[in-house]
């Protein structure tokens, strides 16, 4: 991917675009991965960095949603299960399979989960990755010999998916961008352009690096901007109400020596009727998440305090060895957007996790759902889009289409002695996957900042160099890199009091 040469294909196209997707996450960049492979000509415009919002921030599961059985969403839980099958077949290199264990302490809770989890496994039917079965209290100790033991009966093993976000959707984008979609990060979709009949034909960015801003004809508008999906339909119908409200969840990263297996705890029941999981990510412990309401969104959401306490208790009440704040190498928020409850009922036109609206304007929403389920969701957005702008009507073909996974480049010198990470991948990652500065670098082509917030911060200054070389940037740059980097990384970092303090409650 080429930022200058994809810019310039831009600026030289007269043409409408079949499809113009606004939102580089997951499901904006499912979008422009199906719409491309359908043979539409095809842009995608992010405002900050692909994976900057809540798709570089999730628990890193490909799952059908433990949760979501115990809530009796089997269509939901059934589809996602699709899904996960599907990743496994088509991106082998990204997505692999996890075994968890769910700790039984309670008489009936063996039983329970144990009849829960094969349920489970019978919905995902001929995609299913592996039998669930019950543990004895001995074998249960073997998988997490850190879980704490007074009281524990037994346990449930199953299977589910693990990833790495904001990675995959890099090579969501270059698969897309291999089929000849057009992709743009730090480009901001400013206003909607509508024609005469008020519907929507097009849109003005504006390009961050440069203040240029540039319009373009589309023949339909695809809106995947998650959270923001609001004030994106606000661009073409002012008066339209509002379809969102937002919750956030956190992740704390742990030292591995908190759960030093293979194997991930799943707390099936926390203090708030949510689960819980212990996973093992990158040679680290990601333990998470919360579900809380927050009034307006942001794209670099702060953890709260109290979410914090809960994650750590809830933690500890399993982990022999309860972790601290002082344990904490990294900690960071995602936000969800979540339907007004007055909205289902009165717009909603699909009820599989995720919801599809198309304003009077013609633009079309696609929210919700789940990393797992981003193709479906953009296997609707698409077909969707068909309908919409008159498009030739084309299936979607992404259910066997293989992903592109990255190349790896041969590695040299370490960027950090704890990180694997090397020179080379920041130069892979500015010249063939659009990083742009230290952040787009430390925090989601390598994960460093989501993994160990003051290894990454240590790590700036190099990257800097390195990012400053290959595109010609001057000191000023470099020095106003590290700073604008150490601001974000402050709030990933909880060992300084006075970011505790500074944290919102
Ligand atoms: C805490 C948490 C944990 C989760 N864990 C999991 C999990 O383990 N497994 C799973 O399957 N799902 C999980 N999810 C859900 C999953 O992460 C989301 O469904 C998914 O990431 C949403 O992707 P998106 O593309 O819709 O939104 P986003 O990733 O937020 O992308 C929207 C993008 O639009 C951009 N944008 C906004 N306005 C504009 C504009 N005007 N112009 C251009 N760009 C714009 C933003 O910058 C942003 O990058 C989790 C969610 C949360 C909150």
């Amino acid at each position: 991917m080429n930022r200058d040469q994809n810019l310039k294909a831009v600026r030289g196209r007269t043409d409408p675009w079949d499809v113009v997707v606004i939102g580089g996450g997951a499901t904006g960049a499912g979008c422009a991965l199906d719409a491309a492979s359908r043979g539409f000509s095809v842009l995608l415009l992010e405002q900050h960095d692909f994976g900057k919002g809540t798709s570089s921030r999730s628990t890193k599961l490909i799952h059908g949603g433990v949760r979501y059985l115990r809530q009796g969403n089997i269509s939901l839980v059934r589809e996602a299960l699709r899904e996960r099958g599907l990743l496994l077949k088509n991106a082998p290199h990204a997505v692999t399979k996890q075994a968890f264990v769910v700790p039984c302490y309670g008489r009936f809770e063996k039983a329970f989960y144990g009849l829960g989890m094969k349920i489970y496994d019978r919905l995902s039917g001929s995609l299913s990755i592996g039998d669930s079965r019950l543990l004895t209290r001995e074998e249960t100790l073997e998988h997490l010999p850190t879980l704490k033991f007074e009281g524990l009966r037994g346990g449930v093993l199953y299977h589910d998916g693990q990833f790495d976000d904001a990675r995959f959707l890099i090579d969501l984008l270059c698969t897309a961008d291999l089929l000849g979609a057009v992709v743009l990060n730090y480009c901001k979709a400013a206003s909607l352009i509508n024609n005469r009949d008020r519907r929507v034909n097009g849109l003005e960015f504006v390009d961050a690096e440069t203040g240029e801003r540039i319009a373009v004809n589309s023949r339909s508008v695809i809106n995947a901007t998650g959270v923001f999906s609001d004030s994106v339909r606000q661009m073409s119908d002012p008066q339209a109400k509002p379809l969102l409200t937002f919750s956030q969840g956190i992740h704390i990263v742990l030292d591995r020596r908190f759960l030093p297996v293979g194997d991930a705890l799943m707390i099936p029941k926390t203090s708030d009727g949510r689960v819980l999981f212990c996973i093992p990510w990158h040679g680290r412990l990601l333990v998470g998440t919360t579900d809380t309401l927050i009034d307006a969104a942001d794209l670099e959401p702060a953890a709260l305090a109290s979410e914090i306490d809960f994650v750590l208790d809830t933690a500890g009440n399993y982990l022999a060895g309860k972790p601290t704040r002082a344990d904490i190498l990294s900690v960071f928020a995602g936000m969800r957007p979540l339907l007004r409850s007055n909205v289902r009922t009165r717009t909603s036109s699909l009820s599989r996790g995720h919801d599809l609206f198309v304003d009077r304007s013609g633009l079309i929403t696609i929210t919700g759902g789940k990393w797992t389920t981003y193709r479906r969701m953009a296997e609707d957005a698409v077909d969707k889009a068909i309908q919409v702008g008159g498009l030739k009507k084309i299936e979607s073909g992404t259910g066997f289409l293989p992903i592109q996974p990255p190349e790896k480049p041969n590695h040299d010198i370490k960027l950090h002695p704890n990180f694997p990470y090397t020179r080379e991948d920041v130069i892979n990652a500015v010249r063939n996957e659009m990083a742009r500065t230290v952040e787009d670098v430390l925090a989601r082509r390598t994960r460093v900042l989501f993994l160990d917030a003051k290894a990454a911060i240590e790590s700036a200054r190099t990257v800097a160099e390195i990012i400053a070389a290959e595109l010609r940037r001057d000191d000023g740059w470099k020095n106003e890199q590290v700073r604008d980097f150490e601001q974000v990384a402050k709030s990933y970092q909880l060992d300084q009091p006075a970011n505790n303090a500074n944290r919102r409650e």
